[in-house]
C-alpha cells in the first residue's frame, strides 16, 4: 500500500481495509509486541484494540526508557542531585519516578537543585552560564536519543567546559530484544520502534530475525501506519514466514541516519546495563569511552553503592516483558495513579500504565 500525504495514513476508510484485511488474514491466535511506547500510545488514542480481531493480543514492550532505567540508576541520580554545588538537569518524566527512598520531585522541594530541560543542549546552555556550577544531565533514553547526548559532549569538549557532566543510563534496543526472545515470553512478531529504527536503520533487526525465526514490521505512529504493520505481521505468520518487513520506509532506510551512528560509536562504548524487568543484558548499554571520561558523572562523582529496591508491589517488571497489562496489577487504580504513582509505568507519559490508566475506560474490547 502507498501513501501520498499524511492524511491518507489517518483516513478511515484506508484504515476499514487495513482492518478487514487484517480478519481475512487472521486464522490464529497471535501476540504482538509493540516495542515502543509511542506506539503504546498511538494504539490507545486511536483505538486500534478495538480494530483488530479477538484472536490478536498486543502487549507492550520495553520501548519506554524512562520505565527500564534501572532502579539502582534512579537513586544514582538522587544521589547526584544531593551534591554540593550540583544542578541536576533532566527531562520531565523522571521527576516523579519512585527512587528506593526519595525521587527527584522531592528532592527539589526539598531545596535541591534539579531542573527539567527539553535536550542535553538545554544542560550545556546551563553549563556555559553557571560556570561555578556542575551540571549533571541524566542520560536516559535509546538510540533516538544517544547520539543528541553524544554531539553535546563532543560541543562541551570543543568549548572546553569543565562543569558540564553526562550520567550516561542510556540503552540499545536490539540486545533488549534478543533478551525478550531468550525468556519465557510468548511474543509471535514484533512492531519495531519507528524513532530508534530511523537511527539504526532496518538492516539491523536482521541478526534478530534469523536467529528467533519470528516476523517482524517497522512501523510508523499513525493508525494506518500501525495497521500496515500489524497486516503484514499477520500474513508472514499465517504463511509460515519470518521476515523483517520495513512499513515504515518514508523514514528508515537500511541503514538508518549513519551520521548519528558515528556520533554515538565515538562518544559511546557498549558495555552491559541493567535494565528494570529484563535484568542485565550483554551490550544493550552505552557508557562514556575513556577518552571523554572527564565528562562522565559516574566517574566525577562518588557515588556510593545504593541498596535499591524496586517498589514493592509494583509490576513493571511484568509489564515491560510483555507478560502482565496493567489491570493486572493489584496496585493498578488503586494505590498507583498518575498523580501518585508507585512505578514508571505509570509515571512516564510513554508508560504503558499510564497509557491503560488514561484511554482503557474508553475502549470496548475485553483483553
Ligand atoms: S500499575 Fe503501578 S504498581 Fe502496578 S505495575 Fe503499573 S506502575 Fe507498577
Amino acid at each position: 500500500m502507498s501513501y501520498q500525504n499524511l492524511d491518507s495514513f489517518r483516513d478511515p476508510e484506508v484504515a476499514k481495509t487495513l482492518s478487514g484485511l487484517i480478519a481475512e488474514s487472521c486464522q490464529s491466535p497471535m501476540r504482538i509486541m509493540e516495542v515502543c511506547g509511542t506506539h503504546t500510545v498511538s494504539i490507545f488514542r486511536n483505538g486500534i484494540r478495538d480494530m483488530l480481531p479477538e484472536d490478536i493480543t498486543l502487549v507492550s514492550g520495553p520501548g519506554c526508557p524512562v520505565c527500564v532505567t534501572d532502579q539502582k540508576e534512579i537513586d544514582d541520580f538522587i544521589q547526584l542531585a544531593r551534591k554540593k554545588n550540583v544542578i541536576l538537569a533532566t527531562f520531565g518524566d523522571l521527576m516523579r519516578v519512585p527512587g528506593t527512598q526519595s525521587s527527584l520531585q522531592k528532592q527539589r522541594a526539598q531545596g535541591r537543585k534539579v531542573k527539567v530541560v527539553y535536550s542535553a543542549f538545554d544542560a550545556l546552555t546551563l553549563a556555559a552560564q553557571n560556570p561555578k556550577k556542575k551540571i549533571v544531565f541524566c542520560g536516559v533514553g535509546f538510540e533516538t536519543t544517544a547520539p543528541t547526548v553524544g554531539a553535546c559532549i563532543l560541543e562541551a569538549d570543543r568549548q572546553g567546559l569543565k562543569n558540564f557532566f553526562i550520567y550516561s543510563a542510556h540503552k540499545t534496543v536490539p540486545p533488549a530484544l534478543d533478551a525478550l526472545m531468550s525468556m519465557d515470553t510468548v511474543i509471535d512478531g514484533f512492531m519495531m520502534p519507528g524513532h530508534v529504527s530511523v537511527i539504526i536503520g532496518a538492516d539491523a533487526y536482521l541478526p534478530l530475525v534469523e536467529k528467533f525465526s519470528i516476523p517482524c514490521a517497522i512501523a510508523g505512529f499513525e493508525p494506518n501506519d500501525i495497521l500496515a504493520s500489524i497486516l503484514t505481521l499477520v500474513q508472514q505468520k499465517e504463511a509460515g514466514e519470518s521476515k523483517l518487513e520495513n512499513t515504515y520506509s518514508r523514514a528508515v532506510s537500511p541503514v538508518g541516519n549513519k551520521k548519528a551512528r558515528e556520533v554515538m560509536e565515538q562518544v559511546f562504548d557498549r558495555v552491559d546495563a541493567s535494565w528494570r524487568g529484563l535484568g542485565v543484558i550483554p551490550g544493550s548499554g552505552l557508557s562514556i569511552r575513556e577518552e571523554y571520561e572527564r565528562f562522565d558523572a559516574s566517574k566525577a562523582f562518588e557515588l556510593p553503592p545504593a541498596r535499591s529496591a524496586a517498589p514493592k508491589g509494583c509490576i513493571c517488571g511484568a509489564i515491560l516483558t510483555g507478560k502482565k497489562i496493567p489491570p493486572q496489577c493489584p496496585k493498578y487504580k488503586i494505590e498507583c495513579t498518575p498523580t501518585d504513582p508507585l512505578g514508571p509505568c505509570m509515571v512516564s507519559s510513554e508508560g504503558t500504565c499510564a497509557a491503560y490508566y488514561r484511554y482503557h475506560g474508553a475502549i470496548t474490547k475485553v483483553y
